[in-house]
């Protein structure tokens, strides 16, 4: 039979190729955990979290932790159907979403391996190919307007800018002059005040850069802000750290507070995913797809889910473009902004080189 049988953990240290800051800190290295799943018949499954302490509460070590707590449970279930393994973890982990998804998308990679099928044609087999945005951290005005510039003649047509201070302004403008023919996403993690990030984006306007979107302008716990950002500004305004699990989504659009959700396997998992984006389809709400500062076994795992529910209209899956030493390889081909699951294996399709 096709059950877990071991679980095991360790983490890992990703050093970046270039220092990340946004308005909650400055990184280097991004730690994470990564899982695997035996089963009885020898397959084995591949998962990985990447907690954000800020955004889930959660740490390598609580991560660590949780998977000890969940790996009894879990341990002898048949996961021919993988929903079983699901539920056990949606009651075990409830409130560690970042643990669970790395668990869900090792349980998803041994099932998929088992029914020799890529990831992506378990979620729908809706696209082969997605373009996803470029991330500019907070750096100088001259240094956002060469990467800039070379991101556009890479190919890229979306630009991601982390703000979320008055003097982000000068930084926003340079880049969009650097690459005018790439619209200009503005994420503020939560750093501005409702009126402050109005006055932000309408004062881009007057310079004639071309916004896109407005993420997470105000703090995660304002709705009534995020709502008045969202009535008084004309280009959509998404939540990403207002919106964890999908009852979060459900009544962010219930009162009318958002345009749109930022989704990321590491806030809500892959089950609580799915339940996302059928709240946002089934309201007309816009969906966009994230990540961390992830290893490529997650982010493959988003990819194969963002092409496989062919779901999202805005992509933001560049954890690669910034990690400089990830062990494992495969899961997705990449082109500049063009990611695909074409050669797909199966499951999420990464592996570690030296156990391939
Ligand atoms: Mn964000």
């Amino acid at each position: 039979m096709p059950t877990i049988q071991t679980i095991t953990s360790h983490t890992i240290d990703l050093t970046l190729n270039r220092a990340f800051e946004t308005s909650k800190g400055r990184k280097t290295t991004s730690p994470s955990v990564i899982i695997q799943i035996a089963l009885e018949n020898g397959i084995t499954g591949l998962g990985s979290s990447t907690p954000v302490e800020y955004v889930t509460g959660e740490n390598t070590e609580s991560v660590l932790s949780k998977i000890q707590k969940a790996s009894p449970l879990l341990t002898g279930t048949d996961i021919t159907d993988h929903s079983k393994a699901y539920e056990t973890l949606a009651e075990a982990l409830p409130s560690s979403p970042s643990a669970r998804a790395g668990l869900e998308i090792a349980v998803l990679d041994a099932h998929c391996k088992l029914k020799k099928t890529p990831m992506s044609k378990l979620f729908g087999n809706k696209k082969q190919h997605i373009e996803t945005d470029i991330t500019i951290p907070i750096v100088s005005p001259s240094e956002a307007y060469e990467i800039a510039r070379k991101a556009q003649s890479q190919g890229f047509k979306y630009l991601k800018l982390k703000v979320g201070k008055f003097e982000d302004f000068d930084r926003v403008e340079a880049a969009g002059k650097g690459a005018p023919g790439c619209r200009i996403r503005l994420d503020a993690n939560q750093g501005f005040t409702p009126e402050g990030a109005i006055d932000f984006v309408n004062r881009l306007f007057i310079k004639k850069i071309d916004i896109d979107i407005l993420e997470q302008p105000v703090d995660r716990s304002d709705i009534e802000g995020l709502r008045h950002v969202t009535k008084n500004l004309p280009i959509p305004v998404f939540a990403d750290e207002s919106a964890i699990t999908s009852e979060d989504a459900r009544r962010l659009i219930e009162t009318d507070s958002v345009d749109g959700i930022n989704i990321k396997l590491m806030k809500s998992g892959i089950s609580d995913t799915m339940k996302i984006i059928e709240i946002c389809r089934s309201t007309g709400k816009e969906l966009m797809i994230g990540c961390m500062l992830e290893t490529r076994i997650s982010l493959s795992a988003a990819i194969h889910l963002a092409c496989g529910t062919g779901a999202f209209d805005r992509i933001d899956l560049d954890a690669h473009t910034f990690t400089a030493d990830d062990p494992y390889a495969g899961g997705f081909a990449s082109n500049s902004h063009e990611l695909n699951t074409i050669a797909a294996r199966p499951g999420h399709g990464c592996f570690h080189p030296q156990n391939p």
